[in-house]
């Protein structure tokens, strides 16, 4: 079996990432690390949630470091840019380069993202970011298609899983109007 170390940005998009990379005979692990989302509460509360799907669906769950100062950092400048914007585009790199470091350290040689799974987000551009990373390790699967989210939202609702209402860091948090 081919071993696939997935990026989860939260536990409802991994459950169809997982199950569809499995159709296909990959050996996952899941590895959460999404130093993008704030509050900490909110954090720990994705964290929990990736922690439930992992053991509804029995993967390996890695938790990689809530760097939360260093995301602010890099991406300083681009405070009001609107979401789908420059800031993602750096975010999603940020989040992808730590799961490639991630899988090379455990000898793991292919890599993805459940983040291709959201309507909000262009996949297209999700591919050419993990393509100039490795263009051989990175494994592009469009998760949104046949329905994934539907299916994970359905999936959310037969095990009762939270569901946040906004992408994750405080400038999507603000542009939904959440106090
Ligand atoms: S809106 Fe989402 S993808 Fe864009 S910078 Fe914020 S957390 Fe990252």
């Amino acid at each position: 079996m081919n071993r696939i170390l997935l990026h989860i940005c939260c536990g409802v998009c991994a459950s169809q990432a997982v199950l569809r990379l499995r159709e296909e005979n990959f050996d996952v692990a899941g590895f959460f690390y999404n130093p993008n989302i704030h509050p900490q509460e909110e954090y720990f509360r994705r964290e929990e949630t990736a922690r439930q799907v992992s053991s509804i669906l029995k993967f390996d769950l890695l938790r990689g470091p809530y760097d939360k100062d260093n995301w602010f950092a890099k991406t300083k400048g681009l405070e009001n840019k609107a979401e789908g914007g420059r800031r993602c585009n750096l975010c999603f790199k940020i989040r992808l380069e730590e799961t490639y470091k991630m899988a090379r350290q455990m000898n793991i040689f292919k890599f993805s993202t459940t983040l291709t799974i959201s309507p909000h987000k262009d996949s297209g551009l999700i591919n050419e970011i993990g393509k100039e990373i490795d263009r051989e390790a990175f494994i592009f699967r469009d998760f949104k298609k046949e329905a994934g989210f539907q299916l994970a939202i359905e999936f959310a609702k037969r095990y009762n899983l939270y569901r946040q209402d906004y992408c994750g860091c405080i400038y999507s948090r603000r542009e939904r109007k959440i106090s």
